[in-house]
């Protein structure tokens, strides 16, 4: 037994070392009523079976609210101490030692080190295309470059402007970020008229309040390797994207970003969360309080997993779009309708523990001792974990 069980899971916890390569790795299969454990293998130098926990229990919840047929799960492998080639060894030693249980309890996906290269790898060496998703597109892959995520950001943040009964044609935004996720939601937002007024990458925040273009924001990037070159435009630190008053915020890179030292600083009226935890609980009740509507990142960031959901099932890059579309924009509604008291992250928690707990229920055979033991861990406050 472990510290961190509860009546949700984990219900493996499987640690692998492969003495060839001298490979370690570990796989946490969180719960599989609603479906296969899915979540992203990592490769960082100090990977933990805590970490490795809390992520696949985040995917547990955030897989339960985006509606897709998927359990919570999550891997990691401790990188290798060398090279490129050496990467490739403990991929493969890691998708041997896994390989009875994908994809039937586990089916893995890209994270932190992890592209479409390995995914490349675990399908190859498990013998399937359905072991992993995140593959290359010639493999039947919907890579993240499709911009699923950036994608569902635009929807949520739509669906919010239509809460509050602003118009997104001149709404007014600022972005954090403009790797994969920042640049799509900019995209998607302008093209309905919204008005992107500030940008920030690793190098500063860029902002006009006539609005920054698109396709000169995106060539600025190409060409000089950071949105603060845009020319005649204001230049900011990058943590001053966050006290910029308007309409939407976007956190999309960073965790942690906004905080007790400049929580008081932000004017937005919504924020849409593309990153994963850029706040605290406690930071975005207390923004709640101020009036701020805060879309969590588990609602508003979930294309992706949308994707994947679609490229498991051989799915195109239309039925991709178009899940997507329907999912986030009826999840982001249905937070909002469940949130009587403006708490959207308990109501979506509340919502994802609900499908889960049923799904759980359905497939006991006890049927309703699973729910009173699930709903006396539920009704205490979350375990957090990160
Ligand atoms: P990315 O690597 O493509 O882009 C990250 C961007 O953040 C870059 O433009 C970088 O310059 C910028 N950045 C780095 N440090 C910064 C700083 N201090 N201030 C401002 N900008 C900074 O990453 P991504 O895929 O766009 O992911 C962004 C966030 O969204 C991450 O938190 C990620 O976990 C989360 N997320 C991504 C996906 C996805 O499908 N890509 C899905 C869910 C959640």
């Amino acid at each position: 037994m472990s510290s961190f069980e509860d009546a949700i899971g984990p219900e493996k916890i499987v640690q692998v070392y492969d003495p060839i390569t001298k490979m370690e790795g570990i796989l946490v299969i969180d719960n599989t009523a609603l479906g296969p454990g899915k979540g992203g293998v990592r490769m960082v130098p100090d990977i933990s079976t805590q970490e490795v926990f809390g992520l696949a229990r985040a995917m547990t919840w955030k897989n339960s609210l985006a509606g897709i047929p998927f359990g919570g799960a999550k891997s990691g492998i401790r990188s290798p101490p060398t090279n490129g080639v050496m990467k490739a060894a403990f991929v493969k030693a890691f998708a041997k030692k896994i390989a009875t249980l994908v994809p039937e309890e586990y089916i893995p996906g890209p994270d932190m080190n992890m592209g479409e290269a390995e995914m490349k790898i675990i399908a190859d060496t498990i013998g399937t295309p359905k072991a992993a998703t995140g593959k290359p597109a010639s493999m039947g892959g919907l890579p993240h470059e499709l911009g699923s995520t950036g994608y569902g950001v635009f929807l949520s943040t739509l669906v919010a402007l239509e809460h509050r009964k602003m118009p997104v044609d001149g709404a007014t935004v600022a972005i954090e970020g403009f790797g994969n996720v920042g640049t799509f939601t900019m995209k998607f937002l302008t093209e309905k008229g919204a008005k992107v007024i500030a940008v920030s990458d690793s190098k500063g925040t860029v902002y006009l309040q006539s609005g920054l273009d698109y396709e000169m924001l995106m060539r600025t990037k190409q060409e000089k390797g950071t949105v603060t070159a845009y020319p005649g435009a204001t230049v900011l630190p990058a943590s001053q994207l966050f006290g910029i008053t308007c309409d939407v915020l976007v956190p999309g890179a960073r965790p942690d970003v906004i905080n007790v030292g400049n929580a008081h600083h932000v004017k937005a009226k919504i924020i849409v969360e593309a990153a994963n935890i850029p706040m605290k609980p406690e930071i975005e009740h207390d923004l709640t309080k101020k009036g701020i509507l805060v879309v969590p990142d588990f609602v508003a960031n979930a294309g992706g997993v949308i994707s994947s959901y679609v490229e498991s099932i051989g799915g195109t890059k239309e039925e991709m779009f178009s899940m997507v579309k329907e999912k986030i924009t009826a999840n982001t509604r249905l937070v909002l309708e469940r949130a009587k008291n403006g708490d959207l992250r308990a109501a979506a928690l509340e919502i994802a523990e609900e499908r889960v707990i049923a799904a759980m229920e359905k497939n006991s055979e006890c049927g309703s001792g699973t729910r009173t033991k699930a709903h006396q861990f539920i009704s205490q406050p979350m375990k957090t974990f990160s």
